[in-house]
């Protein structure tokens, strides 16, 4: 199934000179929202995952689903003051200015396995600094696995020394 077919392109969205790409034409799609999970299963392979880790927000749409099918819970990961329970956070570089993420203190136990995902790998800003939350928590990532990656943004630098796929790349 070539998944670019699902995927619409909006310019200047949410803010000029970003050209957003969405992706709900494929979630409302009954076979390619099955077959873009079933294909993010099999990039994984074999491996033994014990918990998948979305993002805010369009990382929720996956992960969950992810989850169930690799028998592991689902973490998510939030944007400040929504978690309501003892979190840490990292706090990590945008193109202009900060943004934080947090993570409940209890959601990743020592040596866990984990699966990070999220719609979009652009500069890979926010994938690193989950990874870091996951691995002050004691966690191991496994894979970080995205529905598609923006290549000119080189995210793949950011995430050095971790295992990264995409299903589409731009
Ligand atoms: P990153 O620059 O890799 O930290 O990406 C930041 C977040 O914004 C990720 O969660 C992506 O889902 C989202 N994102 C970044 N660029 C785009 C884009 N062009 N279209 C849709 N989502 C994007």
């Amino acid at each position: 199934m070539d998944f670019k077919e699902y995927v619409r392109n909006i310019p200047d969205f949410p803010e000029k000179g970003v050209y957003f790409k969405d992706i709900t034409p494929l979630l409302q799609d009954a076979h390619a929202l099955s077959a873009a999970k079933e294909a993010l299963l099999k990039m994984l392979g074999n491996q033994k995952i014990d918990k998948v880790v979305g993002m805010e927000s369009r990382g929720f749409f996956f992960a969950p689903m992810l989850a169930v099918d690799l028998g592991a819970g689902f973490v998510p990961v939030r944007k400040p003051g929504k978690l309501p329970f003892d979190k840490i956070r990292e706090t990590y570089t945008l193109e202009y200015g900060e943004d934080v993420l947090e993570i409940h203190s209890d959601a990743i136990s020592k040596g866990d396995k984990v699966l990070v995902h999220d719609d979009v790998l652009a500069t890979g800003g926010t994938a690193s600094a989950v990874c870091k939350l996951i691995e002050r928590l004691g966690g191991e990532v496994v894979q970080c696995n995205f529905l598609l990656e923006l290549q000119f943004l080189k995210g793949h630098e950011k995430l050095k020394g971790y295992t990264i796929a995409s299903l589409m790349k731009f």
